[in-house]
């Protein structure tokens, strides 16, 4: 039994919490006590299997005993330094191996507290670019409809999710949208890349007419879209949009605050799918979850243009307090050596096709209209509720959190992503657990 009193709702009261429902949630709410491995223990003393890696973070599993140890290694024996005109030691460690994690010739990385403000740094770093390049005029940031990049004003703005946007004014100016690449026409049930698709790209030319190239700074998606519900790119679709930036000058970042560390089963999407961006954001599975840390993996051109046009003094003036921060970066080079040292990455690629067959096996569950995946993420999209969007989506979420699996939803989509750690048993109770709670909602 847990031995955490149960709260009031006076109690809960004061939080306002994040993309929530707040009334909804302080009248039943859904707490959680501890959790270890893929588990996570509710204060009134149930086990319940974490299909989502937390909320995409968790990859090496909850409270690693290597990544725990760590972290209060860390807290004991150093709490601060300051960022800037400072440094200790393992900030500068771990941005050697997350370079040496990336691909190609990033080479650089530079520390954020969260994804947003990868996403922020990043869009930053880009205007600087042209800007120190001489090519000022290239202020235009471009995203993707359906696209999700974090709430600072920079992500909101190249987001493409209505319901982020549509609250908060003008926010950036000369931003534009790419489509997006989900069609169900085309592409239901596809097993990871899907074969159509990939002339959606082309529409970065169409804006290139529009605007012209020289009024654009980048173009940033993410390489597979997470919180609109597991969008897999078209096969070609990422190699296209990267022809298409060389030709016009336009830095290529990939938010890659879902897929890098080992989502994909390798440490970027960027490396698996063999597409080399410009910049690549990252929060999450960076600490495995533990502790904030968020980053930005920069190419050696764009760090090059940074000190040529700045012979003496600071190159960038951007940055956090909490960048590199001390019980981040211990927690950072843990998850690491986790994920290295146990063969997370490759467990994850060596798991994927039993995912997929597992997940796929749910297209004749009740109200199923589409299961995509790749790597260990799959996204099963269910038909909404006549007249009722999303109600049916979250009944489900509260059926199966009752029966012992807790499920990520993304409007009208089942956002699975299991840690790195889980084993065949934990993926076929992740499949039994959504179709029984399917077949109990009307
Ligand atoms: N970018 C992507 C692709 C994300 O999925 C998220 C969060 O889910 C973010 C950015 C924002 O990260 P954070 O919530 O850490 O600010």
């Amino acid at each position: 039994m847990s031995n955490t009193p149960s709260p009031t709702r006076n109690s809960l009261e004061a939080y306002w919490m994040p993309f929530t429902a707040n009334r909804n949630f302080k009248d039943s709410p859904r707490l959680i006590e501890s959790a270890e491995g893929v588990f996570f223990k509710t204060t009134d003393g149930r086990q319940v299997l974490d299909s989502a890696s937390g909320l995409w973070c968790c990859n090496a599993g909850h409270c690693h005993p290597k990544i725990v140890e760590a972290i209060q290694q860390a807290a004991a024996g150093l709490d601060y330094v300051p960022p800037f005109q400072m440094g200790h030691p393992k900030s500068f460690e771990l941005a050697s191996r997350i370079a040496d994690m990336l691909p190609g010739d990033l080479n650089y990385v530079f520390f954020a507290n969260s994804g947003s403000e990868a996403v922020d740094s990043a869009l930053k770093i880009a205007l600087g670019y042209h800007n120190k390049r001489g090519e000022g005029s290239r202020t235009r940031l471009i995203g993707r409809s359906r696209g999700y990049h974090g709430t600072g004003f920079g992500g909101t703005s190249v987001g493409g999710m209505v319901n982020n946007r549509k609250n908060w004014g003008s926010l950036l100016p000369g931003t534009d949208h790419l489509p997006h690449t989900h069609n169900l026409d085309e592409n239901a049930f596809s097993r990871g890349q899907p074969a159509w698709g990939a002339h959606l790209a082309d529409a970065l030319e169409d804006l290139v007419a529009l605007h012209d190239a020289s009024t654009i700074a980048a173009v940033i998606v993410e390489p597979v879209a997470g919180s609109t519900g597991i969008l897999v790119p078209p096969q070609n679709y990422l190699e296209r949009l990267r022809e298409i930036c060389d030709r016009h000058g336009i830095l290529l970042i990939f938010d890659e605050v879902v897929t890098a560390f080992g989502r994909l089963g390798g440490g970027s999407a960027s490396e698996v799918l063999g597409v080399q961006p410009d910049m690549v954001c990252m929060a999450k599975g960076m600490t495995s979850g533990t502790v904030p840390m968020g980053g930005v993996g920069i190419r050696q051109h764009i760090y090059d243009t940074y000190m040529e046009t700045t012979p003496v003094g600071v190159e960038l003036f951007h940055g956090y307090t909490y960048s590199g921060h001390p019980l981040a970066s211990a927690a950072g080079l843990a998850a690491l050596d986790v994920y290295q040292g146990e063969g997370l990455y490759q467990r994850a690629a060596e798991l994927a096709s039993y995912f997929e067959d597992a997940m796929h096996s749910l297209k004749d569950a009740p109200h199923v209209i589409d299961v995509r995946n790749l790597g260990l993420m799959c996204g099963v999209e269910i038909a909404p509720r006549q007249g009722a969007p999303l109600t049916r989506a979250f009944d489900t979420f509260l059926a199966a959190y009752e029966g012992g699996v807790f499920f990520r939803i993304n409007g009208e989509v089942f956002a699975i992503a299991p840690p790195l750690t889980s084993d065949k048993s934990h993926i076929d109770q992740i499949v039994d657990g959504l179709r029984a709670a399917l077949e109990k909602v009307d």
